[in-house]
């Protein structure tokens, strides 16, 4: 089986080996050192400012999307949301669910964030802006260089949901200005599902304290407390921090985020070039697609992009991904995070060009 989906990903040896080994009590000086160590690595790759803190939250990615919602926000704020696909979807369900004022900027799928669609927000007194780095739906990535100006330029608080671009994209907390910025295990940091991330700056954790949030397990200001000694309040999934020290021990040796994200550029360069002879087409302009994935679109339009992502899997066992919602019937991706090698894409190519040779595609 390979897998091509963007999330669980390909696991590295490295994970997999930790993965069959016995789960080891937490409350131990051992277990916080290593806390200690993934706070400080993790604040290093989002390039966070000084003083900034991690959260390590047992949970996928919604989980802390929510949880950042809840706790950076109030029904005090007025928020800005950008909606470019399911993820940015996501974000308004949560500001309605949390009742957190929102203004929502609705791009067509597949569209970039503009100046013309963000600047005529300037001087409003919003408080707060909520986007994905790249909304993994349509593999969309914002520009966060003018997302960050806009909001320093306004003094809005900037939470990016960075769960699939982290690693993959160029993302920094201190050149874009953002606050909280989060991500998830079992995208590019490729471990198993299970946790999220948030990195905080200075504002962000301010806010935790202030708030106070009306929820036991989402409560962040407690497990900002727990995290000054290495401990979470609660039972953490010690395996996958385990699995995420050696992780992020190795991405530091091997050159930190600026070689991860050549990586992922390499590989997604590497898929779009080899697939340019085929009847498929980018559902995202190359210039605003992220290196974490591609979306495609059959260009004949008989063709059933979710019967692709079927036959692929069932008959010759590759994993592509499918969309959901409305864009499920004309739109699959294809993953270029996880440890996934070019000659499994050149395998996955030729599996394009039989399909073609069979009349499917
Ligand atoms: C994967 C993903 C999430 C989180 O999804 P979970 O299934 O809760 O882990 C959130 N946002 C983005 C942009 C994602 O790609």
């Amino acid at each position: 089986m390979i897998n091509f989906t963007i999330g669980p990903v390909q696991m590295d040896n490295e994970t997999l080996e930790i993965g069959r080994q016995q789960i080891p009590y937490f409350r131990t000086p051992e277990f916080s050192a290593m806390m200690m160590e993934n706070e400080r690595i993790l604040c290093s790759l989002f390039d966070a400012p000084e003083n900034s803190r991690a959260l390590f939250l047992t949970g996928s990615g919604t989980a802390s999307m929510e949880g950042g919602i809840m706790n950076f926000f109030t029904t005090s704020d007025k928020l800005l949301v950008v909606n470019g696909g399911s993820f940015g979807h996501r974000l308004v369900e949560l500001c309605q669910i949390h009742k957190i004022p929102f203004t929502e900027i609705a791009l067509e799928y597949g569209q970039p964030l503009t100046k013309d669609n963000l600047y005529k927000y300037d001087n409003q007194q919003y408080t707060g802006m909520v986007l994905q780095l790249c909304e993994t739906s349509t593999g969309v990535r914002y520009d966060m260089d003018m997302v960050g100006e806009f909001c320093q330029r306004n003094n809005i608080f900037l939470f990016v949901d960075a769960i699939s671009g982290f690693l993959a994209d160029k993302f920094s907390m201190r050149q874009m200005h953002v606050n909280a910025a989060i991500t998830g295990s079992q995208k590019a940091l490729s471990l198993p599902p299970s946790m999220s991330f948030t990195v905080m700056d200075a504002e962000a954790q301010r806010r935790c304290f202030t708030n106070k949030v009306r929820s036991m397990y989402f409560n962040y200001a407690d497990y900002l407390k727990n995290g000054e000694r290495g401990q979470t309040p609660f039972t953490p999934a010690v395996g996958t921090l385990i699995q995420l020290n050696e992780k992020l021990r190795r991405i530091e040796k091997l050159g930190g985020i600026a070689a991860m994200n050549e990586v992922a550029k390499k590989r997604a360069d590497y898929f779009r070039a080899k697939i340019k002879h085929l009847p498929l087409r980018m559902f995202t302009a190359l210039a605003d697609s992220s290196n974490c994935v591609t979306a495609l679109m059959p260009t004949n339009q008989d063709v059933n992009a979710h019967k692709i992502f079927e036959i692929i899997k069932d008959e010759y066992g590759i994993w592509i991904c499918p969309n959901g919602g409305d864009m499920a019937e004309k739109v699959f991706r294809v993953g270029h995070i996880g440890n996934v090698t070019e000659a499994e894409i050149d395998r996955l190519v030729e599996v394009f060009d039989d399909l073609v040779k069979r009349k499917l595609l």
